[in-house]
């Protein structure tokens, strides 16, 4: 839920009035009933638990503002470590072509193309998020080296396959039977839970492709290192800044 009601009605009112948050308290504005009303409608809508960033349009990520609506996954400030470690490893070894895997809004695939230039092939099996995602594309001018498609895992890129260098993903990772936060619930159920442990999509994805000469980095729930430790035998996994394993790595790479 909310964890601070005040400034979350002044963002929606912000946004409903056209203004700068500041404005809403610190300028005189005058407030048409149409708009008082409609300001009222989406706080208690959010009030009721509807997530704050789909009333509002967007979520930073990165220092970006993504567009994203409802039916595409807003993207959590976790994801953002993956993509510094990301952009530290293409760097480090200068990777040209790298999978963003589930892209939802874009956050992962788009922030990589913007701050490193890479060129980046993302899927994702949401109509809704190769639209969103396209669109952030072109609001961040990465057009030219995102390329989205719908499909599956890899499939609308397999004859790629063996040009990219680096896979990334914030798969859906959450068990069928876990209690989310009510304001979760609302984004879509694909992306967030993967069969009864919550392993599924890992399971599929190692099954299908091979990790020969690239590295892989993908975000994972916390209580999941032991048992993806038998499902991806030789990963290796990396605390996030508080100390829980969120993420398991595959380096693969001869040089
Ligand atoms: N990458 C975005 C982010 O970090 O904000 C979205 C992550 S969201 C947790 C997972 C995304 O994966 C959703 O957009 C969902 O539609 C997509 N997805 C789920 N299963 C997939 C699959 N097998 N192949 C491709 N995309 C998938
Ligand atoms: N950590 C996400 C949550 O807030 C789950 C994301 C995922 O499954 N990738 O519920």
């Amino acid at each position: 839920m909310a964890e601070n009601p005040v400034l979350e009605a002044i963002l929606i009112a912000a946004k409903v009035l056209g203004v700068r948050k500041e404005d809403v308290v610190t300028k005189d504005i005058i407030v048409s009933e149409k708009e008082k009303s409609i300001i009222k409608e989406l706080v208690e809508k959010r009030a009721n638990g509807y997530p704050l960033h789909y009333i509002l349009g967007e979520k930073e990520f990165m220092g970006l503002s993504f567009f994203v609506e409802e039916g595409v996954f807003i993207p959590r400030p976790e994801t953002e470590e993956l993509v510094e470690m990301a952009l530290d490893l293409i760097k480090r070894y200068g990777l040209r072509v790298v999978a963003d895997v589930g892209t939802g809004s874009g956050a992962i695939g788009v922030s990589i193309a913007k701050f490193s230039g890479a060129i980046v092939f993302a899927t994702d099996i949401s109509e809704k998020a190769v639209e969103v995602s396209l669109k952030n594309a072109k609001r961040h001018g990465v057009l030219d080296r995102f390329v989205v498609k719908r499909g599956r895992f890899l499939e609308p890129f397999e004859k790629d396959y063996e040009k990219m260098e680096m896979i990334l993903s914030n798969p859906p990772y959450v068990k069928m039977s876990a209690r989310l936060p009510q304001d979760v619930l609302f984004e879509p159920s694909e992306a967030l839970f993967a069969g009864e442990d919550g392993l599924d999509f890992y399971r599929e994805f190692f099954r299908r492709y091979s990790t020969e000469g690239k590295i892989v980095l993908m975000e994972i729930g916390e209580d999941q290192v032991e048992e993806l430790k038998k499902i991806v035998p030789g990963a290796a996994f990396l605390k996030d800044t508080s100390g829980r394993y969120r993420f398991l790595h595959i380096n693969r790479r001869s040089s």
